[in-house]
């Protein structure tokens, strides 16, 4: 059996987006950032409908959440969208994301029958700034690998390279590896 799948990896431009799509990922990395204000990891996402209405956002919470493991923003956003919108009305729904999602949040993402995602920054990148610290070693795992394995399409846009510095730099000097990848 074969259990690495194709993907393009492809990067997006800002002026392919919609025009409001750039406000909302910048309103991800303000989230980012109050979520690292609080004292959790800079990473935050947010929901929105099919004209850019804000629905939901949600910061990383595992440090306020008591150390909850589960607790980063995308798997926390999944469960509380998935109580309040129907798997009908989630596949017309899109989560704008800092990073990429991981493969938990792939997970959530998928259960929960969202249509569609932007990120920012992939994995790969992110890692570079995470290496293995124990808080948050980067599982770099694509997650259009993790949506192939499925049985539904779900849209993946991203990385966008032009907003990357202004999540990344939010990372810096933050995570402190004991490998340099
Ligand atoms: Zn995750």
């Amino acid at each position: 059996m074969k259990f690495i799948r194709e993907y393009e990896d492809k990067t997006t431009r800002l002026e392919d987006l919609k025009p409001y799509e750039e406000t909302l990922l910048r309103r991800v990395i303000e989230i980012c950032q109050e979520a690292k204000e609080k004292g959790n990891h800079p990473f935050g996402c947010l929901l929105a409908d099919e004209n850019g209405k804000i629905l939901m956002e949600q910061g990383n919470e595992e440090v306020t959440g008591g150390g909850d493991c589960t607790a980063h923003a995308e798997s926390l956003l999944m469960r509380r969208a998935s109580q309040l919108y129907s798997k009908e009305e989630m596949k017309h729904l899109t989560m704008y994301n800092c990073g990429e999602p991981c493969a938990m949040c792939a997970g959530a993402i998928y259960w929960g029958n969202l249509g569609r995602i932007v990120m920012i920054a992939r994995e790969s990148k992110l890692k570079e700034y995470t290496g293995d610290d124990i808080r948050n070693p980067t599982l770099d795992l694509p997650a259009q690998v993790v949506f192939a394995s499925g049985q539904k399409n779900i849209e993946v846009v991203g990385p966008i390279l032009e907003l990357e510095d202004d999540f990344l730099k939010l990372h810096e000097n933050y995570w402190k590896p004991s490998n340099k990848n």
